[in-house]
């Protein structure tokens, strides 16, 4: 697992961080709708200043007295061809070239992401589908242990070994746990 992917693009309150922080000597990333926990150096970079480590550990406290189920126990709907890498299993988020220096936010190459997806076998295994060239798109929504999940925070977990998820009592959440790392997704509304 990758904590860093589980950070926010920016930060906009206090729920959500742009890198990951070090919270009672593991490391955390949240961008308010996910949140990872692992072991400590597990990510890049740590946010200084102010976390709100209560709230934060009281969430964790949750996801980490879940019950878990394997995740293969789950019904879940077929996978369609990935789209980042059109179900070829290899893709790479590279850096715009038209718009490096200027950073366009109506770039027409990239449409402002700042980067490009590039395709073909000589790129390494696809950041989404992690070379399996199928995966639930992004917005997607998976009906998993009673809760509504986003395919884009569902991908972060498939394909692990042995993964469990469960509901976490009272709250509309996925808890996760993965080998040495626990975190868990908050549903969509109905
Ligand atoms: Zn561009
Ligand atoms: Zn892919």
């Amino acid at each position: 697992m990758d904590v860093n992917k589980f950070v926010a693009a920016d930060k906009l309150s206090w729920y959500t961080f742009d890198v990951p922080f070090a919270l009672d000597g593991r490391a955390v990333a949240t961008d308010g709708n996910a949140i990872i926990c692992g072991p400590a150096g597990s990510g890049d970079g740590f946010a200084s200043g102010t976390v709100p480590q209560v709230g934060i550990r009281r969430i964790l406290e949750r996801i980490e007295a879940t019950q878990l189920s394997p995740l293969e126990s789950f019904h879940l709907p077929e996978m369609p061809t990935c789209r980042t890498c059109a179900g070829d299993g290899r893709a790479e988020y590279v850096p715009c070239t038209k718009c490096s220096d200027t950073q366009l936010s109506d770039c027409p190459e990239c449409l402002g992401e700042g980067v490009v997806t590039m395709v073909g076998p000589s790129c390494p295994p696809c950041p989404i589908c992690r070379g399996t060239g199928r995966g639930y798109s992004m917005s997607q929504r998976i009906d998993i242990a009673g809760i509504q999940v986003a395919g884009r925070y569902l991908m972060r977990i498939m394909g692990r070994e042995g993964v469990q998820v469960g509901k976490v009592p009272g709250m509309k959440m996925l808890a996760f746990r993965a080998g040495e790392y626990t975190g868990g997704i908050m549903g969509l509304r109905h």
